[in-house]
């Protein structure tokens, strides 16, 4: 039970707009944020670094390089971290998903559940739905209590093209006439069947959605939701063997789809959505209040 709360842990912040986050570009994405803390722990390993040296002249497991500097991508890399991809309004995020060879899709339904946070606010936390996906299933404990179906989401692992242009999702040529490198980070959308049905319209007859580039936008005239276009007809970043072999080992990590499931809420038998849900009442969006106490 323990190491489920953490699973679910970045979709707390799914109601916050963050800027996407790179790995293989560096500074623009960084940002100020990371720069007011930095210098002390870019001082604290030289120090540490030199200390040890001198103490210790016979080890050679001490002469590790810790150093850093402010442009150091290791600083400000999160391995591990899956980023879900979501465009700010206005903007475009470009990605392909992953081979499914490599990964599938993973689906499940979820309720989005509000509960204390423990600082005497609430927040919202997606919780996997007792009743299994299909139409003949009877209503599980979750969805007749909250009174509601348990909602179906797909999670998919996708090349997020970091840097594609934050308007369009185009790669421009640059002066001299070349594309530029891709730069990629390995992220992943959160789908619902309605988007799941407008991506599938994307390819042409002879290809399917793994073998295209998707431009994920905020849809025009809704309050929320988002719009997928092609972009380009094969991935770009299966274009360039180098840059393949690249996401082929970013991406090894998430292959065994803990991270990636994860994302589709955390996991509670009926003992434990029954604690969950005790403070609540049927049908309403009403707080827990007496969950701390379970
Ligand atoms: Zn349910």
């Amino acid at each position: 039970m323990s190491p489920l709360p953490m699973q679910s842990f970045d979709d707390d912040f799914d109601g916050i707009a963050t800027a996407p986050k790179t790995t293989t570009a560096t500074a623009q994405a960084a940002a100020p944020a990371p720069v007011s803390t930095t210098p002390k722990a870019a001082a604290a390993p030289k120090a540490a670094v030199v200390e040890e040296e001198e103490n210790n002249s016979t080890t050679t497991d001490d002469d590790e390089n810790l150093s850093t500097d402010f442009d150091d991508e290791k600083v400000y890399a999160r391995p591990g971290q899956l980023n879900q991809l979501r465009p700010e309004k206005g903007k475009a995020v470009r990605f392909a998903f992953i081979p499914k060879e490599w990964i599938a899709p993973q689906t499940a339904k979820s309720h989005w559940v509000e509960t204390p946070d423990g600082q005497g606010k609430t927040t919202k936390r997606r919780y996997r739905c007792l009743t299994p996906l299909g139409k003949e299933s009877e209503q599980a404990y979750c969805c007749e209590r909250t009174g509601e179906d348990g909602k179906i989401e797909v999670v998919a692992l996708v090349v997020h093209y970091t840097n594609a242009d934050p308007i369009t999702g185009k790669y421009e040529k640059d002066a001299s006439g070349n594309f530029p490198p891709v730069q990629f980070e390995i992220g992943f959308v959160r789908l619902s069947g309605f988007n799941m049905r407008q991506i599938k319209k994307l390819p042409d007859e002879d290809s399917d959605p793994f073998k295209i580039d998707i431009v994920m936008t905020h849809a025009d005239g809704r309050a929320f939701g988002y719009e997928f276009n092609r972009k380009a007809p094969v991935p770009r970043w299966t274009l360039d063997p180098q840059t393949a072999a690249a996401v082929k080992a970013a991406a090894q990590r998430f292959l065994d789809g803990k991270a990636l499931r994860g994302k589709l809420g955390q996991r509670l038998n009926e003992v434990e959505w029954k604690a969950l849900l005790s403070g609540k009442k049927p049908g309403s969006e009403a707080t827990l209040g007496n969950v701390e106490e379970l």
